[in-house]
């Protein structure tokens, strides 16, 4: 990661080089800021950057790393030798003493997928590798501790510094924020913390106070579209649509166009819906009802805010007011014909429908339930 692949943060950046340049680096770095500001990616390219070799050569460019000297291609492919990543995890389900590296090549997949760092993410990639994280939220065990500090120990193998990369440490226990408490305190000679946070309230005082905080702001709209468009494949007016309701989080804006992307596949749903409840097919229903409880519980937890939309879309066509409309041609087209059954009298209470499921769905209640009875209370509601 190059300074010149994070969006904006011009300030920050220049700030960061200005440390390194003068020699005068902390011993720890805290980046704290909102989630999907693209924190954890400034650290990796203030890392390379650190021990960018290339970048010193007569004639290299001394502001950024040069991306192709051993180091740069070492943290590249996110295997350098002397850079420690310490992240949030969970136990496996045989097994103890968790640490980072028993997931290191989970991690490595995760920064290459989602290099803005979506805890969701994260979470889906821990779930499928087979641990327990029902009702368990990763965080960082004891274990951690001794581990990094075990690492550290030793002396860096072929740069001046050795780099620990620690993302979230508000997600620490008691027992292993202190011991990581001694790591700060105590510090092995040319070790650097390079740590982010999206929560930094919640880090320990004591850890907190051990550490030079640099303050990331939100990203503006736009630098979250230009990252979009430029990463993704996303052709502009979508990428700017997603950002402008994204609070300038990049990983908000990729999970409103990953819900975009099943925008289609949402309205045939809730075409059927609305189709065979109108005609009391009950049979039928049930099996929707069981299509549905097929996909994963984000998805329908997104296809139910889709429901409450489309509802709210349908009562507001019925005012003619077309500049408050927000549907695309094929949502518009079914409201021709739709938006006369949504009306004063059952508007809120079909709202009230899918924001009890969305409930249920996230209290782990069992979808096909859920579901069905979503299909039951539409068909009472859509003739009143
Ligand atoms: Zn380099």
């Amino acid at each position: 990661m190059r300074f010149a692949d994070i969006p904006a943060h011009k300030d920050v950046i220049d700030r960061i080089r200005q440390i390194v340049d003068s020699d005068r680096i902390p011993h720890a770095i805290l980046l704290r800021g909102p989630e999907g500001s693209a924190k954890f990616a400034l650290a990796r390219a203030t890392a390379q950057y650190i021990h960018c070799t290339g970048r010193l050569q007569p004639g290299a460019d001394p502001t950024d790393s040069c991306g192709i000297c051993t180091q740069c291609i070492q943290h590249q492919t996110l295997n350098h030798v002397d850079t420690h990543y310490s992240f949030p995890i969970v136990k496996k389900k045989s097994g103890s003493n968790p640490i980072s590296d028993d997931f290191i090549e989970q991690w490595r997949e995760f920064l290459i997928e989602s290099p803005m760092m979506d805890f969701e993410t994260w979470c889906a990639k821990l779930a499928s590798v087979g641990t327990s994280t029902a009702g368990v939220s990763p965080m960082f065990y004891v274990s951690e501790s001794d581990a990094l500090a075990a690492k550290l120990a030793t002396t860096s193998r072929s740069t001046r510094y050795k780099i620990a990369m620690m993302w979230l440490p508000e997600r620490m226990n008691e027992a292993c924020a202190n011991k990581m408490l001694k790591l700060l305190e105590e510090p092995q000679p040319e070790t650097i913390f390079i740590i982010t946070s999206d929560n930094a309230t919640e880090i320990l005082p004591t850890i907190y106070s051990r550490c030079q905080p640099i303050e990331v702001k939100r990203l503006d709209n736009n630098a979250v579209a230009q990252w979009i468009v430029d990463n993704k494949n996303v052709n502009p007016e979508d990428a700017q649509k997603a950002a402008d309701i994204s609070s300038g989080s990049i990983n908000a804006a990729l999970r409103q166009l990953d819900i975009a992307a099943s925008g289609n596949d949402f309205f045939d749903r809730f075409v059927s819906l609305m189709r065979l409840a109108y005609q009391r097919k009950i049979i039928e229903l049930r099996l929707w009802a069981q299509d549905i409880a097929a996909l994963g519980r984000d998805r329908q937890v997104a296809f139910l805010n889709y429901c409450c939309r489309l509802l709210r879309e349908n009562f507001i066509y019925n005012l003619n007011m077309p500049d408050l409309n927000g549907m695309n041609s094929s949502e518009r087209d079914f409201s021709k014909n739709f938006a006369r059954f949504i009306n004063e009298r059952n508007v809120l209470k079909l709202n009230r429908v899918f924001e009890d499921a969305t409930t249920d769905i996230a209290g782990n209640g069992n979808a096909k339930i859920i579901f069905f009875d979503v299909a039951v209370r539409v068909i009472l509601l859509l003739k009143q």
